[in-house]
């Protein structure tokens, strides 16, 4: 299948060039040319709401709060120790290369503008997501506040693909009324984080139940099954939607000139995200689970492939699960726990961005960083990732919270809008491979404990 995907994949590349090149479609007709894409995208985005519902709350319900608690110290401690060494290999590498320093900001355009937020308002708001009000509310949320669209063509960012423009609005309007709209964490319209608290509680009481909870979780165990055999439906479509998606890409970014001038902090991100993924993350699954981490690496080349194409870790979740379980054997009592939270978030590759960007930035503005507003700058970094939704450019959207930590303009971010788009899916790819590395490493880690439900249970749920 990965075969199958590349091929497409190169075809939907030679196919964007020429239509490009040797064509002229109007805009419209290039939103026309992308709509097999467009349809896989919904798809995708279909089935996360149940796959997120039916795997957090069978994933832990099936084992016993004791050891659920567990599984998640030991995620929780993985994603944020892998979190921090991406920020600070980011870092290090941009003081380094010091992309920004030969350039003035006035060489690169600035696109648009974007409006401050404060950190403690989007904590609150973050953390306000935690709790929705009303759960049928939370599958569907819309924006509450009035919207100030921020017209894409201002921002340089795709027009054609309204529903992956990152909710700029979001930004203007974050406060403290009772208006909020969050900063991160929504998945167009879903508040995963929302649901992924009520998922776990939920799960953990139905697990509390015996018995009486049983109908329950077998209820929900079969939505997880019938959800995925959607999938496996959706990855016949794949191919084809892929290839169009990439064609689309290609034939609409008019400003290729962009990436010769943005060129070094292009280099900076990609080697930062290159060092993490074949480097770092490696050998940390090895050091813990002692097998090869490029055969595990390419166990998920399915998912990574639809990351790049994607730029969603939501999005790209469906296949995250099939590569996770069928090629890696990862338990699915780990994986239904684990993923889920990761896709939400564990961004590895975001965090590792967001301090480059924001680092390159201030750089452009010859603006000299102390080693206080560096450690800020990572600790930001680091929440920023965690609150960004698993949906593409919201890292951008959450870069403005560093940005404004350390004193710099947050319109700023509009400097590096253009070339967000390929970085997005870069990131979003190593987002999706520390997912999996986490996975395969807890699983190791949570061995025992396992073994242990597998000797005490009659029916094993998560694994029928
Ligand atoms: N697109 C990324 C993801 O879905 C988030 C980001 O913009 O960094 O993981």
């Amino acid at each position: 299948f990965f075969d199958v995907l590349s091929v497409f994949l190169s075809a939907g590349i030679a196919l964007g060039v020429l239509v490009r090149d040797y064509t002229s479609l109007s805009q419209l007709e290039k939103q026309y040319f992308g709509f097999p894409g467009e349809i896989l995208m919904r798809m995708l985005k279909l089935v996360i709401l149940p796959l997120i519902v039916s795997s957090m709350i069978t994933g832990v319900a099936a084992l016993d709060s004791e050891v659920s608690g567990r599984i998640g110290l030991r995620a929780v401690v993985y994603y944020l120790s892998t979190t921090i060494i991406a920020v600070i290999l980011g870092i290090v590498l941009v003081t380094t290369i010091k992309p920004g320093v030969s350039q003035s900001a006035d060489n690169i355009e600035r696109a648009g503008s974007t409006p401050n937020v404060s950190t403690v308002d989007t904590l609150l708001d973050l953390v306000r997501n935690m709790f929705p009000e009303n759960l049928v509310q939370a599958c569907f949320q819309q924006y509450k506040t009035q919207r100030k669209e921020i017209e894409p063509s201002k921002t340089n960012m795709s027009t054609s693909n309204t529903t992956t423009f990152p909710p700029f609005t979001t930004i203007i309007s974050t406060n403290l009324t009772k208006d909020y709209k969050i900063v991160g964490s929504y998945s167009d319209g879903i508040n995963v984080l929302g649901l992924i608290v009520f998922c776990v509680t939920f799960g953990l009481v139905i697990g509390k139940m015996g018995e009486r909870g049983r109908i329950l979780l077998e209820f929900f165990d079969a939505m997880n099954e019938a959800t995925m055999r959607l999938v496996q439906i959706i990855m016949c479509y794949m191919p084809i939607g892929i290839l169009f998606l990439i064609a689309a890409k290609i034939m609409e970014v008019e400003d290729w000139e962009i990436f010769r001038k943005m060129g070094l902090y292009m280099v900076t991100v990609l080697s930062g995200l290159a060092i993490h993924s074949i480097v770092f993350l490696p050998l940390i699954y090895f050091v813990f689970v002692r097998k090869n981490p490029f055969t595990f690496s390419l166990g998920m080349a399915q998912a990574l492939l639809t990351a790049l194409m994607i730029s969603s870790s939501s999005a790209t979740l469906p296949v995250t699960f099939r590569c996770a379980e069928e090629n890696n054997r990862i338990d699915k009592r780990i994986t239904r726990f684990v993923l889920p939270v990761g896709a939400t978030i564990n961004m590895d590759g975001t965090a590792l961005y967001e301090a480059v960007a924001s680092i390159f930035i201030a750089q452009l503005n010859n603006y000299d960083l102390d080693a206080g507003q560096i450690v800020t700058i990572s600790i930001t970094a680091t929440v920023a990732s965690i609150g960004a939704a698993g949906v593409p450019n919201a890292g951008l959207v959450t870069m403005v919270i560093v940005l404004t930590a350390v004193g710099l303009p947050a319109t700023d971010v509009t400097l590096i809008i253009a070339v967000d788009w390929l970085l997005d899916r870069f990131r979003t790819m190593i987002n999706v491979l520390g997912d999996a590395y986490g996975a395969g490493i807890v699983q190791k880690l949570s061995k025992r404990e396992l073994e242990r439900m597998d000797l005490t249970s009659d029916v094993d749920v998560a694994n029928p």
